[in-house]
């Protein structure tokens, strides 16, 4: 149901999807979204940006050479720079390459900043931060950036396109997918809040970090697999039992349509024990 809605709405305008092999066999492609909003692949990852009459709003550089691609591109297709390039989260492998972008301000959320100068991370230091919202104007249109609280990190930047009714999120929200392994730099149960404050916004084209894109309810299913793995795991270690135990008997079937759900379940179950253990005071 969920696909169907998606090709419904975008059908039309998936005219440029083919992937592109390029010298070095990355899968790189731009695909158009909604209006003037586009999706960048590059292999695994993936990024959002905004068209405008006065430059484009880009967002995750993913790595240096996809982003020299990107930048080559949108002024092939658009005849537009770069003006701003939003970070989603601090992790290298989503933001590294921001330097290529030398014409653009480069926005974060505050905590993104620390953790860039801190972990030393390859990319353009932020020019603009903020803490809670805010919003970028350029050429008559608007993105919203919204820091969801602690999730998959602890400094995560929602992008929030209200006309386009999108919405991009990374590495915290997945669609028909299981969360990366096992967790690791994850602020659980706070995470829980940040998707329902994600549901809350007006939106229905969900555009991941990763994988395919959805809908809200998939953000909505998404939580509820994370809820039900906490709460199971949870359960387990009160009752006393043992991760290997867990991880043989734990089964949540009704995910198994979720990509990598086979691989990722004793992994994701192994980092959620990990966070309950190091946190619990037990009797
Ligand atoms: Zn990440």
């Amino acid at each position: 149901m969920i696909r169907t809605f998606f090709i419904t709405v975008c059908s039309t305008v998936l005219l440029t999807a083919t992937p592109v092999l390029a010298q070095n066999a990355a899968v790189r492609a731009i695909t158009s979204v909604q209006g003037d909003l586009y999706r960048f692949q590059n292999n695994n990852h993936f990024s959002v940006f905004l068209v405008t009459s006065e430059g484009v709003i880009a967002s995750d550089p993913i790595d240096r050479e996809a982003a020299l691609w990107l930048k080559q591109e949108i002024q092939a297709r658009f005849q537009q720079p770069v003006k701003y390039l939003v970070y989603s989260h601090d992790h290298r492998d989503h933001i590294s390459g921001g330097e290529v972008f030398d014409e653009a301000v480069v926005v974060s959320h505050v905590g993104t900043k620390e953790k860039i100068i801190g972990e030393q991370r390859p990319t353009a230091l932020p020019d603009l931060t903020y803490s809670q919202t805010m919003t970028i104007e350029l050429g008559g249109k608007t993105v919203e950036l919204i820091h969801a609280g602690r999730n998959h990190s602890d400094n995560s930047t929602v992008l929030f396109f209200p006309e386009e009714r999108a919405v991009f999120a990374v590495d915290f929200i997945s669609v028909d997918r299981m969360p990366y392994r096992t967790l690791n730099d994850s602020n659980i149960p706070d995470w829980f809040d940040s998707m329902k404050m994600v549901e809350a916004l007006d939106f229905d084209i969900m555009l991941p970090g990763h994988g395919v894109v959805g809908t809200k309810a998939d953000v909505t299913e998404h939580r509820m697999y994370l809820e039900l793995l906490y709460a199971t795991v949870l359960k387990g270690v009160r009752a006393g039992q043992g991760l290997e135990a867990m991880i043989e008997q734990v089964r949540f079937d009704q995910y198994d349509h979720f990509e990598q759900y086979e691989s990722a379940l004793p992994l994701n179950i192994q980092g959620m024990y990990r966070m309950i253990t190091a946190n619990r005071v037990g009797n």
